[in-house]
């Protein structure tokens, strides 16, 4: 292997992609080689993302930039209904895998650790990169085991389509694995406006707030005797899941098999 490590982003043109860029523009261990978006080709790929040229021009074909280029690693954070195909198409390359983009099955996701396994490379697919929302899923899930009574509320953007967010989701699935099962508040409580309570999963609630300005953040908090834990996350910009994107990045060269998690690198 070079001394640098050799990087494709593909939707390098994208919000998350452009800041993938930026990040390995600004990594001396890594060489970005190849930009690939289906718009933008053509342009330089440090103009792409708002900064001086540097000389790579982005492409739109991923299987030519990838042959042409022959990376180390591929980031994609494309949208959902290409991903999959990407991922076997860097695999194909002997590319190791590094995927920000949502929408796989567990089955896709099968296949794909059975292709990296007979390619003999790593891959990874991390629905969330962000390493304080991991830390807070996981504390999370800890204090559950003590702290039974918990509610979780969760704040995004006003032109979010889904409610709950994926985290909130995913935090409460951790939570339930360690809880003990009880459902709580009063019994006999009566919500005076629908909604007011949130939404139920497994005997507690999430709360979905929606506010222009607000980028990502959620508290998870939980009720004892004579006493509250709050563990809360902030996510102000996109850049706050580079460090995640860098560290996967550099630690997919070192195992074989598709990694499905960020928290498994941690
Ligand atoms: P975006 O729409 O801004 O960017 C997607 C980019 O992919 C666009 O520039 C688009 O032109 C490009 N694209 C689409 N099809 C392509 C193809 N066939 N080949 C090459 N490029 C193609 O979206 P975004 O906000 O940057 O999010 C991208 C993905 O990352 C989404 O799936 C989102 O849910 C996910 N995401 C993941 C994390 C994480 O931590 N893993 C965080 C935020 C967003």
């Amino acid at each position: 292997m070079s001394e640098t490590i050799k990087v494709a982003v593909a939707g390098a043109g994208g919000r998350m992609g452009r800041e993938v860029v930026k990040m390995v523009l600004a990594d001396e261990q890594l060489e970005l080689v190849a930009a690939v978006d289906r718009s933008g080709a053509g342009t330089d790929a440090g103009e792409l993302v708002g900064l001086k040229p540097c000389g790579l021009i982005a492409t739109s074909d991923l299987d030519a930039a990838l042959a042409q280029t022959k990376p180390d690693v591929l980031v994609d954070f494309t949208v959902p209904s290409v991903v999959y195909g990407n991922t076997v198409t860097a695999i194909k390359h002997g590319v190791r895998p590094v995927v920000g983009a949502t929408g796989f099955t567990p089955q896709q996701i099968e296949e794909l650790d059975t292709l990296c396994r007979e390619a003999n490379i790593g891959g990874l697919i991390a629905p969330n990169f962000s390493i304080g929302a991991i830390l807070m899923m996981q504390f999370a899930a800890k204090a559950a085991e003590y702290l039974p009574h918990v509610e979780i509320i969760e704040t995004h953007g006003d032109q979010k389509l889904d409610a709950p967010s994926g985290t909130a989701i995913k935090t409460a699935e951790l939570i339930a694995q360690g809880r003990e099962k009880i459902k709580q508040g009063n019994p006999n409580e009566e919500e005076v406006l629908p909604g007011a309570r949130g939404g139920e999963y497994d005997g507690f609630r999430i709360h979905s707030v929606r506010l222009p300005g607000v980028f990502a953040q959620q508290e998870v908090i939980f009720g004892g005797y004579g006493q509250s834990l709050k563990i809360r996350h902030d996510s102000y910009e996109r850049a706050g899941y580079m460090p995640g994107v860098n560290i996967g990045i550099k630690k997919v060269l070192e195992y074989e098999g598709m990694v499905y998690g960020f928290e498994h690198l941690m």
